[in-house]
């Protein structure tokens, strides 16, 4: 068992042994809109839908931004993004409300944190005073990039940037052509035995996150399953595993399963769809995802079943979530672009109880932000005032008046500390979906901006958009949005 500290552990004063564990697990880029359980056309984690029997599952859950930045950010620091500040790519939350994460909530549990992607490393960084297991995220892949994963693993972002700009040149013409040469030879033949002697295994590639950082979400799952059962309890425990995240390289028993299968409805090309798909490559797209879903809920299962039978469930809330989904329509594929439709924005969540024995469904609207109340509020602890989160049904039972609005966030070309001047901005209070386009060149008047409307009750996939300027009820929910974002005019 590799334990990498590279932060320095702080003080550990594990205080009540009895208190329950709580391990979280997030799949990046996990749409829940592609769950068979919630109504998708391909059933891509029956395993997940047998465990759900016990299981409290979150129906209509929401992220708090369309990449891995501000959705993770707003699950781990139960803040939207126009608080915690993180919407651009690599972001770092505001550093005046630091303190403001669940691992510092959490400070009677021993914190445990692992990520494959480095954008969620950049926020562990920010929070290492509140960790004291960080798992280095290389120690889990079948090789480390030349360079700059082995010698820049605090930095690796940046490193990554500046080893692109000096081996790949910034036109794409390499600075140096020897050491580019020497580069992409290395890397060609690590690359080159790993691909081969796995061929048969994963006949789409290995599970990859850029360059040649090959791992196999089978020994993500199998440390997992070590660490936490010599962890001192309780612990609370963060795994970020990249897949489905693209590429979509799912294992052989998958490949092909959904071919050729299930039609789904034509959408109009998006203004904002630069990328420009065409139907046959999103179908395939869509089609690879929907099977890498199924490698996903394949070692989720194992997991489960194998945190089960260690006991450790007995005393653990486990929780299944994601940072934001992936869609295939309109001419885009995937979540790093403009757009905020259901694909994107709807995630999964389930808690999995202690001692569960019964499926409870949940249907009330929710967000990314209200995890870390929740969490908080199940292990004891005092919920903090400063979150824009709220303590979950089915564990409180108080009558909410009204709908609480649910917000997501897209503004990676904003600068960090101005208000909003380019993004897209949704806000749903079931059924009725605000979709606010801000300051893009391609809108008719950029700095108007253009509205979406649509009712999710009548119009699941976001077909008909029936914005209407003289529908009162639909001003009402727009002054709504409106002032949400006017508040950060404060940061001009
Ligand atoms: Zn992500």
């Amino acid at each position: 068992l590799g334990v990498d500290h590279f932060f320095a552990p702080p003080k550990f004063g594990g205080q009540d042994p009895d208190q329950p564990n709580v391990i979280m697990v997030l799949f990046d880029a996990l749409s829940a809109e592609h769950i068979g359980m919630n109504g998708y056309r391909r059933d891509t984690m029956p395993f997940l839908t047998e465990l759900s029997k016990k299981a409290i599952i979150y129906h209509k859950h929401y992220a708090g931004g369309s990449f891995t930045s501000p959705g993770t950010a707003t699950l781990l620091t139960g803040t939207y993004p126009w608080t915690h500040r993180v919407f651009r790519f690599n972001a770092t939350v505001n550093p005046e409300l630091v303190d403001h994460n669940i691992f510092n909530v959490f400070d009677s549990h021993y914190r445990v944190a692992y990520s494959h992607n480095p954008l969620v490393n950049t926020l562990f960084k920010q929070f290492e005073n509140n960790i004291e297991h960080f798992q280095e995220r290389q120690s889990l892949f079948l090789s480390r990039d030349n360079f700059v994963g082995r010698f820049f693993q605090r930095d690796y972002v940046i490193a990554n940037q500046a080893r692109r700009e000096v081996f790949e040149g910034t036109d794409g013409n390499p600075t140096s052509i020897f050491f580019d040469f020497l580069y992409q030879f290395l890397v060609s033949v690590e690359r080159d035995g790993l691909l081969q002697a796995f061929e048969e295994k994963f006949p789409r590639g290995l599970p990859s996150l850029e360059d040649n950082n090959y791992f196999l979400l089978e020994d993500s799952i199998d440390w997992i399953r070590e660490v936490v059962t010599q962890t001192p309890q309780p612990f609370l425990g963060y795994f970020h595993l990249w897949p489905p995240h693209n590429p979509y390289a799912t294992r052989f028993e998958f490949v092909d399963a959904f071919e050729g299968t299930h039609a789904f409805p034509d959408k109009q090309q998006h203004i904002l769809a630069t990328e420009g798909l065409t139907g046959r490559q999103m179908k395939v797209r869509r089609q690879h995802y929907d099977e890498s879903m199924l490698y996903v809920d394949a070692e989720f299962n194992r997991l489960f079943h194998s945190l089960k039978d260690s006991g450790m469930l007995e005393n653990t809330w486990l929780v299944l979530t994601a940072d934001h989904g992936e869609m295939f329509e309109r001419g885009l594929s995937g979540h790093f672009h403009r757009l905020l439709y259901e694909g994107v924005t709807h995630i999964p969540l389930m808690i999995f109880p202690p001692g569960q024995t019964e499926r409870i469904d949940v249907h009330t609207t929710t967000s990314a932000v209200d995890v870390l109340p929740t969490l908080a509020y199940l292990s004891g602890k005092e919920v903090p005032a400063w979150t824009e989160g709220v303590v979950l049904p089915p564990f409180t039972q108080k009558l909410v008046s009204e709908p609480i609005p649910v917000y997501t966030i897209e503004a990676k070309n904003n600068p960090q500390f101005l208000a909003f001047q380019e993004g897209t901005f949704s806000m749903l209070i079931w059924p009725m979906k605000i979709i606010f386009y801000l300051g893009y060149g391609e809108l008719e008047d950029p700095k108007t901006g253009k509205f979406e409307v649509f009712n999710l009750e009548e119009d699941p996939d976001e077909l008909a958009d029936i914005y209407d300027p003289k529908n009162l009820e639909q001003q009402g929910l727009i002054a709504i949005l409106m002032s949400k974002l006017d508040e950060q005019k404060t940061f001009q």
